[in-house]
C-alpha cells in the first residue's frame, strides 16, 4: 500500500528525517517507536502529504504521490485515500458525533445525508458509541472523543490509516478503550501506520515495529525481535527507559 524511499525532511538547517525507507503492505500494522523528537509525527505528516518533503519519494498503491509537480489537486486526491488521527482530539465541537463522522462521506463521497448518517451509525456502532451519536464532543470523555475520531477516519474508507500517538493525551484509565478499538481494527483488513509509546500494545498488535532515532529508522522487524531482543544499543537504551 505504502512505499517510502529515501525520505528527507528538513526544517531550516535541521534534518528531521534523514532518509527514511519504509514499506507497509496491505492489511499490515506497522508501529513507529522512538524518543520524543525522533521524527515519528513528522514522518506521518509527510506520508499524509501535510508537509513538503526535501528528497525522496512516497508511493501510495504504486503511485508517486509526493511529486510536487503533480499539483495540489492530485495531492488532495491522494490525501482522500488516507486518514490521520492525531493525539489531541480534533472533532468539530459544534457537530454531533454522527455529524462528525458523516461529514467526509457527504463531502468526499457525495453520499446523501441518509446514506452518510447510516455509514456514520455503523461506524459509531463499531467503536461502541452508537448511543452517543447525537452527543456533541464536549459531552464525551476523552476516550470516547478519540473513538469518534477513529470512526471519522474510517468513514472515508482509507487505504491507509495513520495514527499519531492517539492515546497520549488521555487519562490512563481511558487508554485501554481506545487501544481496544485499534486492536479490533488490526484484526481486519485495514492497513495501519501508527506512532505509539505504548510498547505493550505495539507488541500485541504490530506486525512490524520500526525504531526511529534522530530521523532514521535504526532498526525494524517483528515486535518480538525489536522489543524483545533489540540489536542496536540505542534501541536497548530507549526500551530500558520506557518499559
Ligand atoms: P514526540 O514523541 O514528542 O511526538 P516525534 O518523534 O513525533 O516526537 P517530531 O514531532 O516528528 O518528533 O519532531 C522531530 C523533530 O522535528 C523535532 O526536533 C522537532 O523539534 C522538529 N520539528 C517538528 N516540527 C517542526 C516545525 N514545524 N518546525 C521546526 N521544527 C520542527
Ligand atoms: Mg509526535
Amino acid at each position: 500500500v505504502l512505499e517510502v524511499h529515501g525520505l528527507v525532511k528538513r526544517y531550516g538547517d535541521a534534518t528531521v528525517l534523514g532518509g527514511i525507507d519504509l514499506t507497509v503492505a496491505e492489511s499490515e500494522v506497522v508501529t513507529l517507536i522512538g524518543a520524543s523528537g525522533s521524527g515519528k509525527s513528522t514522518l506521518l505528516r509527510c506520508v499524509d502529504l501535510l508537509e513538503e518533503i526535501d528528497d525522496g519519494r512516497i508511493l501510495l498503491d504504486g503511485e508517486d504521490v509526493s511529486d510536487p509537480r503533480r499539483g495540489s489537486r492530485a495531492a488532495a486526491e491522494a490525501q482522500r485515500r488516507m486518514a490521520i488521527v492525531f493525539q489531541a482530539f480534533n472533532l468539530f465541537p459544534h457537530m454531533t458525533a454522527r455529524q462528525n463522522v458523516a461529514l467526509a462521506p457527504r463531502v468526499v463521497h457525495r453520499l446523501t445525508a441518509d446514506e452518510a448518517n447510516e455509514r456514520a451509525d455503523e461506524l459509531l456502532h463499531r467503536v461502541g458509541l452508537e448511543s452517543f451519536a447525537g452527543a456533541h464532543p464536549d459531552r464525551l470523555s476523552g476516550g470516547q472523543q478519540q473513538r469518534v475520531a477513529i470512526a471519522r477516519a474510517l468513514a472515508v474508507r482509507p487505504r491507509l490509516l495513520l495514527l499519531d500517538e492517539i492515546t497520549s493525551a488521555l487519562d490512563p484509565e481511558l487508554v485501554g478503550e481506545v487501544l481496544a478499538i485499534v486492536r479490533e481494527l488490526a484484526r481486519g483488513p485495514v492497513t495501519i501506520l501508527m506512532a505509539t509509546h505504548e510498547m505493550g500494545f505495539a507488541k500485541q498488535v504490530a506486525d512490524r515495529v520500526c525504531f526511529l532515532d534522530g530521523g532514521t529508522i535504526l532498526e525494524s522487524g517483528p515486535p518480538e525481535q525489536v522489543l524483545g531482543s533489540p540489536r542496536e544499543a540505542r534501541t536497548q537504551e530507549f526500551l530500558a527507559r520506557v518499559i
